[in-house]
């Protein structure tokens, strides 16, 4: 009963974030004068398939798995986005994380379109052989529609390096040639970039350095809190804290840690476990609640989404709010942190350094030719500066808050390649 109450709750919440990604959509789409089909075509994905994926687990039975995977929109090229393991996905997820995938793309103008794909399974369950055949499983369900042209997967929640390698082998089989550009977040050694691992949290600091400037506020000591401490917040509190900003609380799911003269970020990574847990270690937690509301010049939830709502954004006491994690605050919450003076930079554009740095180990595959991290991280720069002053002027120009410039920003790509193939 519990189980089948959480599922149906996560249903809610798919719906609500499709409904909610479609209304911007839609406001961003009339501001900029696209007539109604514009919206007709980008509301949902193009293409929407689902697999059914036999994998014969170690016990010798059968198990068959749902996979999903959504094409937004190849209007401008090939569709490309992540592939999630997780037991709560759901099509409705997928299909609006691929729309989000296209704003990402349209917003840092990448040539590509969004997609997103997923497996319901649960991967803390699976042996490793079994997660290979899994992964090989859902390669061959997919290999007609999926390839470098055609739709670029990446990885997503639960997934790694080595799944993608494992599809990239597959992929490379099937098409009987080696085809590192068929995905991206491979390892190293198989075409994998330089700088992929941190670009989503180097991709975060460069914006919350661009909104420092926007804001008047000097990095150097200011005070920094991070919601999450996983792969993106973990990496972000590391930079923040190399770059003199002074992180005065993190938290996980577990609870928060604050110290407002700063807290020791290095023997904090270095006690983190796999899962971004290392507030169990302490006595002297706070909730992440109290931790939301502390004073701070900084704010980046890096965790979950519809962390900062209606009920809590009237009492949110920072100058600035970078979501570096999806959906982190709901639509009424942007409006009210934006009548407040708070700058919120929203997440189609602060976490897009993935997707960017992606798109970077794509044309290295294509190319056959390799860059130095230290490329890498300037191009990225680059890339992510030029999108955050495109939004950041757009929204000024127009008086609106940073996530409706971003929608804006991103779907105007999608929708002008449409309309010149003559779509729309
Ligand atoms: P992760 O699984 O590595 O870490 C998640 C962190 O959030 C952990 O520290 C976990 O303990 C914490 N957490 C979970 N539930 C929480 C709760 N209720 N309250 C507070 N903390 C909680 O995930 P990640 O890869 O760091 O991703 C974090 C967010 O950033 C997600 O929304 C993800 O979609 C988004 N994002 C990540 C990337 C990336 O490259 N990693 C790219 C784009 C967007």
């Amino acid at each position: 009963m519990v189980a089948q109450n959480s599922e149906d709750s996560k249903k809610e919440k798919d719906n609500d974030i499709l409904k909610s990604t479609q209304e911007v959509v839609q406001d961003a789409l009339g501001r900029l004068g696209y007539p109604d089909e514009a919206y007709e075509l980008m509301k949902e994905p193009v293409r929407m398939i689902t697999v059914r994926i036999p994998v014969r687990m170690d016990d010798g039975k059968v198990k068959v798995f749902t996979g999903y995977r959504a094409q937004h929109s190849d209007a401008v090229g090939p569709t490309k986005g992540g592939v999630r393991f997780h037991p709560n996905v759901t099509e409705t997820e997928v299909r609006a994380l691929s729309i989000w995938m296209t704003l990402k793309s349209g917003i840092v103008d990448l040539p590509y379109g969004g997609g997103k794909g997923g497996i319901i399974c649960d991967p803390r369950e699976m042996s490793f052989r079994e997660l290979e055949a899994l992964s090989r499983g859902y390669v061959r369900a997919l290999s007609q529609v999926v390839g470098p042209t055609k739709d670029i997967p990446a990885p997503d929640v639960f997934t790694n390096s080595q799944i993608m390698a494992w599809m990239m082998d597959e992929y490379s089989r099937i098409d009987e040639f080696n085809n590192p550009g068929f995905i991206t977040g491979k390892p190293i050694v198989l075409g994998g970039s330089h700088g992929r691992e941190t670009a989503t949290a180097k991709g975060v600091t460069i914006c919350i350095e661009e909104a420092c400037k926007k804001q008047g506020i000097e990095l150097q000591g200011a005070r920094v809190i991070v919601q999450g401490f996983g792969n993106a917040g973990s990496f972000l509190a590391k930079f923040m804290h190399e770059m003199g900003a002074k992180v005065i609380a993190i938290s996980d799911a577990e609870g928060a840690l604050h110290d407002p003269d700063g807290l020791d970020i290095e023997y904090l990574l270095d006690r983190r476990d796999s899962f971004g847990t290392v507030t169990n270690l302490f006595e002297d937690t706070i909730t992440n609640d109290e931790m939301l509301e502390l004073e701070t010049d900084i704010l980046v939830p890096a965790a979950i989404q519809n962390q900062i709502r209606e009920d809590n954004a009237h009492n949110i006491n920072a100058k600035i709010v970078v979501e570096a994690a999806n959906g982190p605050t709901t639509l009424e919450a942007t409006q009210i942190l934006t009548e407040r003076g708070i700058l919120l930079v929203p997440d189609v554009l602060a976490s897009s350094g993935g997707v960017t740095v992606s798109y970077f180990e794509w044309v290295q595959n294509n190319q056959g030719y390799y860059w130095k991290e230290e490329e890498v991280q300037e191009k990225l720069r680059e890339v992510l500066v030029k999108a955050f002053n495109n939004v950041y002027t757009t929204s000024q120009n127009r008086n609106i808050d940073m996530r409706l410039a971003a929608y804006m920003v991103g779907v105007r790509k999608m929708t002008e390649a449409a309309r010149f193939r003559g779509w729309i």
